[in-house]
């Protein structure tokens, strides 16, 4: 009951506006016709489904186009970063697919980034300022005002060389001076006037450990690790827009003339509904202990799709579908769980478990007597085969399929009405059991043996075909099903006042103790996936322990959000 991964193929995906940017500079013969892209993530946290956007764009252009994809970590901020994330980074990029051509860390080049620094301020294209933070915002101007100089811009060269190595030695407190570019004050662009290159940061890095005590700033450390790395292709989101006059000026002063020069190009970022996506919002649902932790199967992070169930292949074909545009748009979640549904409909066995389970007793079938029933593991897949499955006088089934008082068009068990148990027989109820309390506790059927296989030779009709266990042969196993995290569509735009915090669904998490499986299901480790019948797409979670399997719901097998919505405009 394994379906093997299957990697990502290298036949083109359709062209949107960044493959054909990529295809027209090939054609002409920039770059020499080759295509170098990078995935840059910055160690602080967990990848999200929004990174998987970015990593499907960047080593899928590479792989279609037979160039080459870099993994890079920017790890240029000490403090908030963890060789954890590192781990978990590298292991979810292979899980999506991807192999990176090499592996790169942007403190791989402090030394060479330094070295780029001080000739930057011999160029006289970069100087120490010794202004406060305070002050340097000020200097800055607005979008509407131009800046003014620092009164240190002009000190000679030789000073600022002096400084900028006394910092690196660590003479300085964090804060006392920084080394900004050259640029211009008056520019209409802010990231342009003078932006910082270099802060004192009295920190130890989680690689060069306490080597550095000044780090290069991310609108430094980018640009040139792109041209260090002979990247062709430097794509980002939209939110960097801005940032590309600086991106470009620094690649020119490095390149120093060279034609080959990555070019930067900024796509929307993926946004979902009903979740958060930034890495600090997700680092705070961690901590403060409102999921169990990053790969939580309610968190949008790929380790949790992951343990929920998702299949890489579900997450990439989510990503095609959504395409690359430059325009900011919200997804609906339910695109992802469709992507997910349709990948496990074609490959997930199908197995029988109750998850409410209800006690039934077939009076006329022998006691004693067990059978086993043959049972298609999977109608979309003829290769699946068959299983069997036993069958004894003692069964389970759901207890939301019986109803004592059944309404009008609930066609499921109740008294005196016949159902189909799948595969297996027609059964009829004949009573109720109840406890003291007026709970009922049992229901009694009887069977007709005519119907083995689950027809009748008479071609009489059933309206309900249930899924059912044999009680004495299920084993007892854990559900956890989950819903949305957030109960609004859009817990990030929480006005003034509030935090998304407030708009968690406090019914994310319903964990049942007390459900059943078939026996088959004994043998399953994670991450195996199934469709439980009728119920949804389930997978192992690695909670399980022998003789304790744990099961996640994926997904059901509807979109039952989207028919509680129907339903409300319905009624209106
Ligand atoms: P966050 O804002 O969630 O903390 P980030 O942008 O700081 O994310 P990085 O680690 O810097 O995270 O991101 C690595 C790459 O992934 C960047 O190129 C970034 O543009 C891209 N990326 C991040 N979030 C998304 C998203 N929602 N959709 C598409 N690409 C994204
Ligand atoms: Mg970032």
């Amino acid at each position: 009951m394994s379906h093997p991964e299957q990697p990502p193929s290298a036949v083109s995906a359709p062209l949107d506006f960044i493959r054909t940017i990529i295809d027209e500079e090939t054609a002409e013969g920039k770059h020499g016709g080759r295509v170098a892209t990078r995935f840059p993530p910055e160690p602080n946290g967990y990848l999200h489904i929004g990174h998987a956007k970015s990593i499907c764009l960047n080593f899928g252009v590479a792989a279609e186009r037979g160039g080459t994809c870099n993994l890079r970590f920017d790890d240029t901020n000490p403090t908030k970063e963890d060789v954890e994330y590192v781990e978990a980074i590298k292991e979810d990029v292979a899980w999506l697919g991807f192999e990176w051509d090499e592996l790169y860390f942007a403190s791989d080049y402090f030394e060479k980034l330094y070295d780029f620094a001080v000739e930057l301020i011999r160029r006289d294209k970069a100087y120490v300022d010794s202004l406060t933070a305070e002050e340097i915002r000020q200097y800055r101007g607005t979008l509407t005002e131009p800046g003014q100089n620092s009164p240190y811009r002009d000190r000679p060269v030789e000073e600022s060389l002096d400084l900028f190595q006394r910092m690196r030695k660590g003479e300085f407190p964090d804060g006392t001076h920084v080394l900004r570019a050259k640029i211009s004050m008056a520019s209409p662009n802010l990231n342009m006037r003078d932006p910082t290159l270099y802060r004192i940061r009295h920190a130890a890095h989680h690689r060069t450990g306490d080597a550095w005590c000044i780090y290069p700033m991310y609108d430094y450390a980018h640009p040139i690790s792109d041209a260090i790395e002979r990247i062709t292709h430097s794509l980002c989101t939209l939110e960097f827009e801005d940032h590309r006059p600086l991106y470009d000026w620094l690649v020119e002063q490095f390149v120093d003339g060279r034609r080959d020069r990555p070019r930067q190009i900024e796509f929307a970022r993926l946004n979902l509904n009903y979740t958060v996506m930034s890495k600090r919002k997700l680092l705070q649902l961690v901590q403060q202990r409102h999921v169990a932790g990053w790969d939580d199967p309610r968190m949008p992070t790929i380790s949790a799709l992951r343990r929920r169930g998702y299949t890489p292949e579900s997450i990439r074909d989510f990503c095609s579908r959504i395409g690359v545009a430059k325009k900011e748009n919200v997804i609906d979640v339910a695109q992802l769980e469709h992507s997910v549904r349709e990948d496990l409909n074609r490959r997930a066995p199908r197995v029988m478990a109750v998850l409410k389970p209800l006690k039934v007793v077939i009076t006329n079938y022998p006691e004693g007597k067990e059978e086993l029933v043959d049972v298609i593991n999977n109608p979309e897949d003829e290769s699946a085969g068959t299983r069997r499955v036993p069958f004894s006088r003692e069964l389970f089934i759901e207890r939301d399929d019986f109803r004592e008082d059944p309404p009008k068009k609930f066609f499921r068990l109740s008294p005196g009405k016949e159902v189909r148990l799948r595969c297996a027989y027609f059964v009829t109820c004949t009573e109720v059991v109840k406890d003291p309390h007026g709970n009922i506790v049992e229901v009694r059927c009887v069977y007709d043996p005519a119907t083995r296989g689950g027809d009748a030779p008479d071609g009489r009709r059933v309206k309900a075909t249930l899924h059912w266990v044999s009680a004495s042969h299920a084993i007892p196993i854990e559900v956890r099903l989950y819903d949305r995290l957030f109960s609004i569509e859009d817990p990030e735009g929480t006005p003034e006042g509030g935090t998304f915090l407030d708009h968690l669904n406090p019914d994310s998490l319903e964990v049942l103790r007390d459900c059943r499986g078939e026996p088959s299901l004994g043998e399953a480790v994670a991450p195996a996936r199934f469709q439980f019948e009728r119920l949804g797409y389930f997978c192992v979670d690695p909670d399980s322990r022998p003789g304790a399997l744990v099961f996640n719901r994926t997904v059901s097998l509807r979109d039952t959000w989207a028919r509680l919505e129907q339903k409300t405009v319905r009624k209106d």
